[in-house]
């Protein structure tokens, strides 16, 4: 890695799409449309859909100050390329290896995140011994950054308001706040579907899902349109219920800027300075604003720094020694022959729109695939290609560790298992449910609650040392019924319940 020059040709890549990934808007710009990546994986259709858009936008935006490459594979496109490149730091470490791996590429420190890579170093330095937690991250970032601060105190004397973020959903089918900037698409959506089409008839590729009207932003102004909405109409309505689901408003009034900012359209640091105005002009609530820069500049960039800080055997964890395959109704995204209906609302959803909120990613269908002890790496790979905004920098650490603790409490400090009254509790699912989140055994069984006591059965002996967990272990022993319990989810298998 090196310094640039002036002249140098910016390659860039298919998520470093806003303005900050050039040094100057008119520096030469290379990219490369690799059909092979699609090729190699089953992708949701809306992702591919949204990317190759979003590169096709960018490239007509650039026009003759890009060359647009069309081709297989990336090294077939870079053979023919003359010109001394440069690129941003890439966001995968297969993506790093490469273009080290061709020798005559300058990479330069990567953009798109609040914290820099030697900023998380300096930090992890002056930990010491002591965990890396994010809410120490976070507020580290809070006061580098100077985001949400009087002086060297938080706004308002705190630095957390989850308590205040953790409502119930209201006992309304929506959340009523108004619907996201929806993007119009163009002519070139209809080339990138008409290009997917061919693609799949000519047996190239598959694709999972639907590929219904564009929902994500795929240029620089309509993610700036979808921000100017969100901190104008619902911004206030994010914090209080943005743990709660709701069957009919997946969106509630969460900002869907991930993809955007995934695809490099929107730099973390402008969402943060847009969000903390509405606090300072007093059209949004503190609790919703520190709930939204909690999410930009505490998770999503601590869980891209333990990306690169974790040693990439990470990947491969597997604590508690889950090693069934994913079925194939989930992995399918098969939501009309499952019953439950938490879990069939939220796989249509997926199915539909590529994209749900953090909690039914965690504790729906993240909790599920844990209770019934599937692969963490097949895992890790589902939601990397379900979901518009997954990439192998956010799915790593989310899903290895967050989401299926298969690094033994690295990341988090128990695992995330819940029964049905959880779901009960923060969504309104199970009033129109087969089952009843309240019965272990027998036809009506919620598959969560009888999943929930099944899992820390087989995982007794590998949890028994973590006290966050030991109230739950001791629970199983008062269970009457576990034996029964025990043999209706054996039996469940890998059947859609
Ligand atoms: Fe989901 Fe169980 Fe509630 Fe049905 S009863 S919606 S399966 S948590």
């Amino acid at each position: 890695m090196g310094l640039t020059g002036p002249v140098t040709t910016r390659w860039l890549l298919g998520d470093q799409l806003g303005p900050h990934f050039l040094d100057a808007p008119d520096q030469p710009v290379l990219m490369i449309e690799a059909r092979s990546v699609f090729a190699r994986r089953r992708f949701h259709r809306a992702k591919a859909h949204l990317v190759l858009s979003a590169m096709r936008h960018r490239a007509a935006e650039l026009g003759v100050q890009c060359t647009y490459v069309s081709t297989d594979t990336y090294a077939q496109a870079l053979d023919e390329v003359a010109a001394p490149l440069s690129v941003c730091h890439p966001t995968s470490s297969a993506a790093l290896r490469f273009v080290v791996g061709r020798g005559n590429i300058d990479v330069i420190p990567a953009r798109g995140f609040a914290t820099s890579m030697e900023d998380f170093d300096a930090w992890v330095q002056s930990r010491g011994r002591r965990r890396l937690l994010m809410e120490d991250f976070y507020r580290d970032a809070r006061r580098r950054r100077h985001v949400l601060m009087d002086d060297d105190e938080p706004v308002g004397g705190r630095w957390n308001f989850d308590a205040d973020n953790r409502e119930p959903p209201p006992r309304t089918p929506t959340l009523g706040v108004a619907e996201p900037e929806w993007p119009v698409e163009d002519e070139i959506d209809q080339q990138v579907r008409d290009d997917l089409d061919r693609w799949e008839r000519d047996g190239d590729v598959s694709f999972l899902g639907h590929d219904g009207p564009r929902r994500f932003a795929a240029t620089r102004a309509e993610a700036l349109a979808l921000l100017d909405g969100f901190i104008a109409h619902r911004l206030p309505a994010f914090g209080p219920h943005e743990d709660a689901m709701l069957a009919a408003d997946p969106w509630m009034a969460h900002s869907l800027v991930s993809a955007p900012m995934n695809l490099g359209l929107l730099d973390p640091m402008e969402v943060v300075a847009r969000a903390e105005e509405a606090y300072r002009r007093g059209e949004a609530p503190l609790a919703s604003v520190e709930g939204f820069v909690r999410q930009v500049m505490g998770w999503r960039d601590f869980v891209w720094h333990l990306y690169w800080h974790l040693p990439e055997s990470y990947r491969d964890l597997n604590a508690l020694e889950a090693t069934e395959p994913l079925p194939d109704w989930f992995a399918d995204l098969d939501a009309n022959n499952v019953d439950a209906a938490c879990l069939s609302g939220i796989l249509a959803d997926v199915r539909d729109h590529g994209w749900v909120h953090h909690i039914p990613r965690l504790m729906v269908l993240g909790n599920y695939a844990m209770q019934r002890g599937w692969e963490p790496a097949q895992v890790t790979d589902w939601f990397h290609r379900a979901f518009v905004d997954g990439y192998d920098w956010v799915m790593v650490p989310n899903v290895v560790g967050m989401s299926q603790y298969a690094d033994g409490g690295i990341l988090a400090t128990k695992p995330y298992a819940a029964g049905g009254a959880y779901i009960k509790r923060m969504s309104d699912y199970c009033r129109g449910c087969r089952y009843d989140p309240g019965t272990r055994v027998g036809p009506d069984a919620c598959p969560f609650t009888a999943g929930y006591w099944a899992f820390l059965h087989r995982n007794r002996e590998r949890l028994s040392g973590n006290p966050r967990i030991a109230q739950p272990l001791s629970g199983l022993d008062r269970l009457s019924d576990l034996e029964p319990l025990l043999a209706q989810e054996s039996a469940r298998g890998s059947s859609a319940p």
